[in-house]
């Protein structure tokens, strides 16, 4: 049996290469005279053992294929397999960006229904499939904001709001695109401070960024009142539309008085993510920002004699191309895949079970855990997993769940609730894989009282036990220091 635990460079058996090259069979010659990394030490493995050692890796991995995965604000749905098997063919997967647009107007279809799709879930005018993720539509969209307001000669707009449980994104997106932030706190129920924001709201504004619901898995009850104080000073609502899984189908936020967003493709449209990508964060807009959108984006048109064809357009005053050719097609495939399958009653279906689900837990796990916000939530919650006088945090609980086998839920964020433990549990699960969960969850909360240094010490039947995270993160090693001398 091999070492579970070692690389392929410490299984390496000098001589023992995956592969035999054919004789020789052409005259010898010699290399030019360059130098040749004779440093460069290659692992030696048969295809077996590397087979094996990948394979062993590989299930060492924990995805939403492997068990319950309730990471908060990722919504780590079931991704059905249909949208694989058709990402694969051949007429998507295998046509090159740069062929010509009368050879993939199928593909430019696709790219354009989808466009509509989205438009029609947001209420928005215009879509552009470009942004790579949320984070890239996030900028895309300041960007935009910096640009209308730049040709209505309004030079004094620096600030964007930011309410304090925003998902860290959001002021990061701010900065690079060159902004401040101005915080704006919640109040006691969880919603955005009405009187902080009227007193915040003038012309060095550029707009706020709000997510609804919010990060609290709260729908804001004001959010006509936000955005027509935010409006009423010249400023621009952009929407965070990660948390969409929650109203696909039954709220178009533009009704809400949205102005741009980006929907998260990997999470609300089921397409496999984790591990930082591929994603897909279309941006929608609404009236005269439609010309801002990045680009390019596709356009139908009649075509003479019948029919449709498509073209590939730029917005009149588009802020150019936040990713190369049209974003990420095969995420935009499986997107189309998945919408088309459910259908419009399928979407508000999914928004309706994923509310549900997550109020079951909420009220079941309340028997042991504090909510802060004892209300009706949306698609997810977040609770303390704090346990006064026994030393637990939210960190251990999480790494105990592993023991149980399942995915901990999103810790410490957002950051306005002490030891924050954030779950979200999607449509996708059934009542008992939740049930199961409750249990477990309910177990640790007795084990908090009546053994609290198992969790402390916890996970242990992990591969690995507690990591020390700081030290990862202050002393990363991305290799083995010793391959390259
Ligand atoms: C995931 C998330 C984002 C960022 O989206 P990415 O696709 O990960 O860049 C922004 N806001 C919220 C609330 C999110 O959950």
């Amino acid at each position: 049996m091999m070492d579970s635990e070692a690389t392929v460079y410490e299984l390496s058996v000098p001589g023992r290469p995956g592969v035999s090259l054919p004789l020789l069979d052409v005259p010898e010659t010699s290399f030019p005279d360059v130098p040749l990394r004779e440093e460069l030490r290659l692992p030696e493995l048969s295809e077996l053992d590397v087979t094996r050692h990948y394979q062993r890796l590989s299930q060492r991995n924990f995805g939403v294929d492997s068990g319950f995965y309730p990471l908060g604000s990722c919504t780590m749905k079931y991704n059905p397999k249909i949208n694989e098997a058709i990402a694969q063919m051949a007429g998507f997967a295998q046509t090159h960006p740069l062929q010509s647009e009368d050879s993939v107007q199928g593909n430019l279809e696709l790219i354009c229904r989808l466009q509509d799709w989205l438009a029609e879930i947001g209420g928005f005018d215009r879509v552009s499939l470009q942004p790579a993720a949320g984070a890239n539509g996030e900028l895309a969209a300041l960007l935009m904001m910096r640009a209308y307001h730049k040709d209505h000669g309004e030079k004094g707009r620096t600030q964007v709001l930011i309410p304090d449980s925003a998902h860290g994104t959001n002021p990061a997106s701010t900065s690079m695109a060159g902004f401040d932030v101005l915080e704006i706190p919640s109040d006691e129920r969880g919603n955005l401070n009405i009187d902080a924001l009227r007193s915040a709201c003038d012309d060095t504004v550029v707009g706020i960024m709000l997510t609804n619901p919010n990060t609290l898995g709260l729908f804001e009850e004001q959010v006509r009142e936000i955005t027509d104080i935010v409006h009423s000073c010249g400023a621009l609502v952009y929407g965070d539309g990660a948390n969409m899984n929650a109203l696909t189908g039954i709220v178009q936020p533009r009704d809400l008085g949205i102005d741009l967003m980006h929907f998260n493709l990997h999470k609300t449209f089921s397409t496999p993510h984790g591990g930082g990508g591929p994603g897909s964060g279309p941006l929608g807009a609404a009236g005269p920002l439609c010309d801002y959108l990045p680009g390019p984006i596709v356009e139908r048109r009649n075509r003479d004699g019948g029919g449709y064809c498509y073209d590939i357009v730029i917005p009149d005053r588009s802020i150019g191309r936040t990713c190369t050719y049209f974003g990420n097609f095969a995420v935009l495939v499986r997107t189309y895949a998945y919408i088309r399958m459910l259908g419009a009653e399928g979407l508000k279906q999914n928004a309706l079970h994923a509310v549900l689900n997550a109020n079951y837990l909420r009220v079941r796990l309340q028997e042991a855990y504090k909510v802060p916000f004892d209300r009706l939530c949306m698609h997810e919650f977040v609770c303390e997993g704090v346990a006064t006088g026994t030393g637990v945090r939210a960190i251990d609980i999480s790494k105990r769940l592993i023991d149980y086998g399942f995915h901990p839920p999103t810790n410490y964020f957002p950051l306005i609730v002490r030891e924050a433990l954030m779950i979200e549990p999607t449509e996708t699960e059934s009542k008992p894989t939740l049930d199961a969960y409750i249990e477990a969850m309910l177990m640790i909360a007795d084990e908090v009282r009546k053994a609290p240094d198992v969790l402390k010490s916890a996970p242990h039947t992990a591969p690995v036990g507690r990591l020390d995270e700081v030290k990862a993160a202050r002393d990363l090693k991305l290799c083995d220091p010793t391959i390259f001398t």
